[in-house]
């Protein structure tokens, strides 16, 4: 019982129901209320001029003075009935000539208003007038013309009643209808149909609570097909050097090899990389995350670059590899999150290193251009071919397997950069020719825009 009552079209019900109610006894109150003072107005007017009318009679007949016969009394009785008043007639309020007012049986009920009598300039007598607060004692058409209007207000007291009923079913129900239909769609997203789309349709919340809930499908199912998909790479990526070092760990604990030094250093290397990868993962999952995480702040790109430029130099004279900074002399701040921009470049300065051979050039530079900045990193290292170039961003991907795998790569350097990007709303470009060298080119905005500012204008 309680839970019917917490639904919400019975409580969109009651509560429209309470409202129409309130305004029809407004108007219905406001209306009697007026409807009593005119009729009151009206009354006393009409009481006037019977009296008058009254007065006139006295006059007119000679009959300003008492005392009356009993033909006579019965004269005034007729007149004072016809014109709908009680009358008191004499000479002041003590000297009475003529009298009705024995017909009241309650005081409470009669107005009062007194009259001199006057005829041919001299006073004659007082007249009393008595008139009874319900003006239907006196006139049947008023009676009439009341029940009427009792009729006519039950009546559309009756329709106003019954069309608010309907359209607050109506409503409630509407209303109630499109929550039921998403919270059937989010019913079968939870069971894992990943395929049904809620309709946008109805009022605008509801409408926007249908926008997200398919945002939060298509979420969902991105985030399910990530997950299995580095479950795949993962495994893979662990079980072919993990059975390699196992089986030749058995085979020397069983005396079929003798314990090498060499082997030893070989499974000790793999075990290495291994924990990179682990730890690369974490990177790879924390920068694919990065856009809920994003703290952005107004950085200076050219002395981000630059720090990072000089922080990789000592590595690159060591492999004899040349390192120049090209800087385009102009400001180049842009809205960013810098520890994470640091890491894009930093991971692509690596990567230059690591495929750059003793004497080759590594140039570093930044490009402004107004609405957006380019970070650029261009080596004439060993380049990647054209059948590769489409997924060195992928995860786990090595173009070079013999070679990478000998710099110690595990092929998510790439993966990271570019899901950081993307977070800022950025590219990541490649340009590459085979044994000539490669350019990464990263474009960002120099606005960030939110998410929240993204959707707005998507939806708009
Ligand atoms: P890794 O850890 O193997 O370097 P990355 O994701 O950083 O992984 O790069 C993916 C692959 O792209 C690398 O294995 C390598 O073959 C290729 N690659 C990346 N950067 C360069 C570069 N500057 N020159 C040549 N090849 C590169």
């Amino acid at each position: 019982m309680k839970a019917y009552f917490r639904k919400m079209n019975v409580i969109l019900f009651i509560t429209l129901q309470i409202s129409f109610l309130i305004l029809l006894s407004i108007i219905t109150y406001g209306y009697s209320y007026n409807w009593g003072d005119v009729f009151q107005q009206y009354q006393q007017e009409q009481v006037k001029i019977n009296a008058f009318k009254m007065m006139d009679d006295l006059r007119n007949e000679e009959m300003s003075v008492g005392p009356y016969t009993e033909e006579q009394q019965a004269w005034l009785t007729r007149r004072a009935t016809l014109y709908g008043i009680l009358i008191r007639y004499g000479e002041d309020r003590q000297q009475i000539w003529f009298d009705m007012f024995s017909r009241i049986t309650d005081p409470k009920a009669v107005y009062l208003q007194e009259f001199p009598v006057v005829a041919k300039g001299e006073h004659r007598g007082l007249l009393q007038v008595a008139y009874l607060k319900q003006m239907n004692e006196l006139d049947p058409s008023f009676v009439a013309y009341q029940g009427m209007m009792k009729k006519r207000s039950a009546l559309l007291f009756g329709v106003a009643l019954f069309l608010s009923i309907v359209i607050s079913v109506m409503v409630s129900r509407l209303l109630s209808r499109h929550l039921q239909r998403l919270k059937d769609t989010a019913d079968k997203i939870r069971t894992g149909d990943r395929e049904t789309k809620a309709v946008v349709l109805g009022p605008e919340e509801i409408r926007q609570l249908a926008l997200t809930l398919n945002e939060l499908s298509v979420e969902l199912r991105r985030q399910e097909d990530w997950r299995h998909n580095l479950m795949e790479d993962l495994t893979h990526e662990l079980r072919t050097p993990l059975t390699s070092m196992l089986s030749q760990l058995e085979a020397m604990i069983d005396g079929i090899y003798e314990v090498d030094v060499e082997w030893l250093q070989q499974i000790y290397d793999e075990i290495i990389r291994l924990t990179r990868l682990v730890t690369d993962m974490e990177k790879l999952s924390e920068a694919e995350a990065a856009r809920f995480t994003i703290h952005i702040t107004k950085v200076d790109l050219i002395q981000l670059t630059e720090q990072v430029f000089r922080s990789f130099q000592p590595l690159a004279k060591s492999k004899g590899i040349r390192m120049r900074f090209s800087n385009p002399n102009v400001p180049c701040y842009a809205e960013v999150d810098r520890d994470k921009i640091v890491q894009v470049v930093s991971n692509l300065v690596s990567n230059a290193i690591k495929y750059t051979n003793d004497g080759g050039t590594i140039t570093i530079g930044v490009d402004w251009h107004g609405d957006y900045t380019i970070l650029y990193c261009r080596d004439t290292g060993i380049g990647i071919g054209p059948q590769d170039q489409p997924y060195v961003f992928n995860r786990l991907y090595r173009a070079d397997k013999s070679r990478s795998r000998f710099s110690g790569g595990v092929g998510l350097g790439l993966s990271i950069a570019k899901a950081l990007v993307e977070a800022h709303d950025g590219v990541i470009e490649l340009e590459s020719e085979l044994g000539k060298g490669s350019l990464f080119r990263v474009t960002i905005p120099n606005q960030y825009k939110n998410m929240k500012a993204l959707h707005n204008e998507l939806n708009a």
